[in-house]
């Protein structure tokens, strides 16, 4: 793996042992090895953070480390699955790092109608949201005014366009961006390994390989309310203190879902996310 050394050389990198597991965004301490061009990982400095998701066995892989932020990309094309938006937002909210939603190809003739109600609830609730192309160019100027000075990663639904925003980013940056393939819809080419790019103005982003069904690793599920701020926000009007705003009465949330000052698309993403975190917590402990 490369290393990008304090005076912003770079330099490739051996890890020492098998179970340091750097991932993109850590701080490690590493030293030259005699008389080879590589040098050796040997720590991994305190993480702030991290953004995990369960692996193929349900253990904790961890996709980046000490953010600043989390941009999700959606797209007009292929169909934006927002519960996966919302969960990459939720995992963000969590771990303490700033949501910002990205739509992309707003020049397509795609229907960015049917998105339009939904990208309205995220600005509602209080996240920036930029709507762009990078393929015209579109509000691309507006991109690095959320990115400036700060680590973030981008993630989204493969296909949604994250190489072709970092490609327009750093012109250098030399990325391969994939062919959209068959009517799935879903991007031919997915990034396999993460990988980090310093942004001109400062600051840096992280590619991350295209995560279908991303759900993030969330230790209880009763933490769940923390990754929906609107609903967070509402918890102590509920009649409980430990209200999980699911069958309780007098819950403060399904009032405000019935009202319509909780989108009911959101408080549905709540739900499936406090059972999918319920069923790994079973699986688990
Ligand atoms: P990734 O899988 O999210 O990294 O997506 P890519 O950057 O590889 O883009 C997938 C496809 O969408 C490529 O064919 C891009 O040329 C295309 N694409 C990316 N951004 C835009 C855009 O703003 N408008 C249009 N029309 N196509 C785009
Ligand atoms: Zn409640």
């Amino acid at each position: 793996m490369n290393l990008e050394l304090e005076n912003h050389g770079e330099i490739s990198a051996r890890i020492k042992g098998k179970k340091l597991r750097p991932v993109c965004g850590d701080y490690v301490i590493a030293e030259p090895i005699q008389n080879e061009p590589e040098w050796l990982i040997t720590s991994i400095c305190p993480r702030d953070n991290e953004l995990t998701r369960p692996d193929s066995r349900g253990r904790k892989e961890v996709l980046a480390a000490n953010l600043d932020c989390v941009v999700v990309m959606a797209a007009a094309e292929p169909k934006p699955d927002w519960f996966v938006v919302d969960r990459y937002l939720a995992a963000a909210e969590i771990m303490g790092a700033e949501g910002v939603v990205v739509f992309n190809k707003i020049d397509l003739d795609a229907p960015t109608e049917d998105a339009q109600p939904v990208l309205e609830e995220y600005a509602h609730a209080g996240y920036r949201v930029l709507q762009c192309s990078a393929e015209t160019g579109a509000n691309m100027e507006k991109l690095p005014d959320h990115l400036e000075g700060k680590t973030a990663i981008i993630v989204g639904q493969s296909g949604v366009g994250k190489s072709s925003v970092i490609n327009y980013l750093i012109l250098e940056a030399d990325q391969r961006t994939g062919e959209l393939s068959d009517s799935s819809g879903e991007g031919k080419h997915t990034t396999v390994n993460s990988v980090m790019w310093n942004l001109p103005n400062g600051g840096t982003v992280i590619d991350s390989p295209g995560v279908r069904d991303y759900a993030p690793v969330i230790d209880s599920a009763q933490d769940v309310d923390r990754g929906f701020r609107e609903i967070f926000e509402l918890g102590p009007q509920c009649r409980f203190a430990n209200c999980k705003h699911l069958r309780e009465p007098n819950c403060a949330v399904k009032e405000a879902v019935e009202n319509g000052g909780i989108s009911a698309r959101r408080y549905e993403s709540y739900k499936r996310l406090v059972s999918t975190s319920q069923k790994l917590a079973n699986q688990f402990g």
